[in-house]
């Protein structure tokens, strides 16, 4: 609009000077040139004067143009030249996720050339490197990052997974604190911290850090519980490998809060309170773990924490527990052992014909033998314990590398993975009776 305004103006202003020029046709004038007079009319003189000076913007524009036009190919060049190195480094990426070590490499390369040494083009070329299997000068990369501020927390990271790779948890731990000085709380330090404290047993400090990871919304409520709940189960069974069952019970309560459903941390719990004395605590905790999965242990312990005198109180005993869980087979077990042991012959003929014909993990062909003494002989030669029973122990199996352990583990000692060992199969149910037909 301004230019419109300008424009007619001007075009005003010419028209108005022609016009005055041309009524003016005597306004002329005079002037000697190398000996030669010229005689102009005035109005020629300020046109031609206008057209020169316009002229000569023209050529002004031009020769400048002419002059800046190298700095504007070389601008261009470089511009063409990040975008080529941008799209390299695209490709490289999309090649390391697809798991592509020539072309990785290949775009890595261009990119290098490209570009300037930038955090993106070193983690690249890094990476190549390590897809191609080349951990040496992966780690000459990584190094070479750590030394400029923009990359040192890539590189630092990039060794910290080089170092877990080779299992050299001392140069984790340096590399950590070194990484920690920057972004104290990324998510995968803290990860990290958490499965480092786990492997060296130093199950406070993968505490903290769970907690940190969940104060911060990093890890899922539900997750963080389970982890804790781990931990303190596995610090629960090493005070108990002490003997000191005040700190079992503290921290088997604590696991079993964070996870009711955490088994080895009932038995335990049912188990510590035992050795202090607290009988109806002992009993309840392992009523509850008897819910969860029967075990030997739990049996082990109800019975002792009721210290039956006679036989007719440990039957009594006995169905109390299997109230809790009556269809899995180790229930059916006991009650069919504790009428064998108490000489109801009626009761032990149904008990034993409901148990599976064949299941020798459990010493039902045992529990079937002592059905027959009982039946010729009229007594049980081989009785339990008043506060015992004749359950098999299960092992304790990571059912990641299949090691057995010899008590519950949160981290296994074999393999190293956390959260995987437990009872090596699901609790046996005794088979449903068919309806009489
Ligand atoms: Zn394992």
């Amino acid at each position: 609009m301004v230019r419109f305004i300008l424009f007619a103006t001007l075009i005003a202003v010419s028209v108005l000077v022609a016009y005055v020029f041309s009524q003016n046709p005597d306004w002329n004038a005079a002037f000697e040139v190398f000996g030669y007079r010229l005689k102009l009319h005035l109005g020629f003189l300020f046109f031609g004067l206008v057209l020169l000076l316009w002229l000569f913007g023209w050529l002004y524009f031009g020769v400048r143009r002419t002059l800046a036009m190298p700095a504007e190919m070389a601008k261009n060049a470089r511009i063409s030249r990040q975008n080529r190195g941008y799209k390299a480094l695209t490709q490289g990426l999309v090649a390391l996720a697809a798991g592509d070590p020539d072309e990785a490499d290949k775009q890595a390369r261009r990119a290098n050339k490209l570009l300037e040494e930038t955090p993106a083009t070193l983690l690249l070329t890094a990476q190549a490197a390590q897809l191609n299997g080349d951990e040496e000068s992966a780690a000459v990369y990584f190094e070479e990052m750590t030394k400029n501020d923009d990359t040192a927390f890539l590189g630092l990271r990039g060794k910290i997974m080089q170092a877990l790779a080779q299992g050299d948890r001392k140069e984790v731990q340096l590399l950590l604190e070194r990484a920690r000085k920057i972004k104290p709380n990324a998510p995968w330090i803290l990860e990290t911290e958490y499965e480092m404290g786990m492997q060296t047993g130093q199950l406070e400090g993968a505490q903290r850090a769970v907690k940190r990871l969940a104060s911060r919304r990093l890890l899922p409520s539900s997750v963080a519980k389970q982890r804790l709940a781990l931990t303190e189960a596995d610090l629960a069974f090493q005070a108990a490998e002490k003997g000191a069952w005040r700190q079992a019970v503290d921290h088997a309560q604590r696991a079993i809060s964070d996870e009711p459903t955490l088994l080895p941390a009932r038995s335990l719990a049912a188990r510590a309170h035992l050795e202090l004395g607290h009988l109806r605590k002992a009993k309840e905790h392992a009523v509850e773990a008897w819910r969860l999965r029967p075990t030997a242990g739990a049996a082990t312990t109800y019975l002792r924490a009721c210290k039956p005198r006679d036989i007719a109180a440990k039957r009594v005993a006995i169905a109390e527990l299997i109230q809790a869980n009556p269809n899995a087979l180790f229930s059916q077990y006991l009650r069919a052992e504790a009428a064998i042991e108490s000489a109801d012959v009626a009761i032990a003929q149904e008990a034993v014909g409901d148990l599976p014909e064949t299941s020798a993990a459990v010493g039902i062909n045992a529990l079937k033998l002592r059905m027959e003494d009982l039946k010729s002989g009229g007594e049980d030669r081989t009785p339990s314990p008043l506060d015992g029973h004749s359950l098999p122990v299960e092992p304790q199996v990571c059912s990641n590398c299949g090691t057995e352990h010899t008590r519950w583990r949160a981290v296994c000692t074999d393999c190293g993975t956390s959260g995987n060992i437990g009872l090596p199969t699901r609790a046996a149910q005794a088979p449903k009776m068919l309806p009489p037909a």
